[in-house]
């Protein structure tokens, strides 16, 4: 084969190779995603017994639709919103965050994006505890020290413990503020 037609020949194969690779990750990804949902919804099920109407300000019903269903009629942003999942590429947000919302909705839409850091092997706890901390965000805004205090209670209804966050609680300034963690 000439040296011209060859490389070209190289050149195809090695984007074939790249692209199944990258197949594979994407759907790696997808299942890791997926079972982290499972565990949160598993978490919040086993706290929602005897859980207030609003707790923190958030309107349980609309959480628990985010979580299992995502979508939900929202009494937060007034209307009907779907939550949509897309992977972040590691640049902007992604770059200090393991995952975030695009917030407020658009038409009808919350964007959560998991980042590359999401992903790490071996972070299944932590990938179930973003996810029931990122949902307090789809449903009812940007509060850093809501959404840490609500995960914590509903991981310590569910299981009787719950994650230490005290350096990002107390670098987020909730100390000493209206939420409180169990
Ligand atoms: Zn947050």
């Amino acid at each position: 084969m000439e040296p011209a037609r060859m490389k070209r020949l190289l050149a195809a194969l090695s984007l074939a190779v790249a692209l199944l690779l990258s197949g594979k990750a994407m759907a790696q990804q997808q299942a890791m995603l997926d079972e982290a949902f499972r565990a949160a919804q598993k978490t919040f099920e086993r706290a929602l017994p005897g859980m207030g109407e609003t707790q923190f300000g958030v309107d349980i019903d609309d959480y628990g639709n985010a979580l299992l269903a995502k979508r939900f009629t929202s009494s937060h942003w007034k209307g009907a919103v779907t939550l949509k999942t897309e992977m972040g590429d590691g640049k902007g947000s992604c770059s200090r965050f393991a995952a975030f919302v695009r917030i407020p909705p658009n038409q009808g839409v919350v964007t959560l994006v998991l980042c590359p850091q999401f992903f790490t092997k071996g972070a299944d706890a932590l990938r179930e505890l973003t996810i029931l901390h990122e949902m307090v965000h789809v449903v009812a805004g940007p509060d850093e020290c809501r959404a840490m205090a609500l995960a914590a209670l509903i991981q310590q209804r569910a299981t009787g413990k719950f994650t230490p966050v005290d350096g990002y609680w107390t670098a987020s300034g909730c100390e000493g503020g209206r939420f409180k963690l169990p």
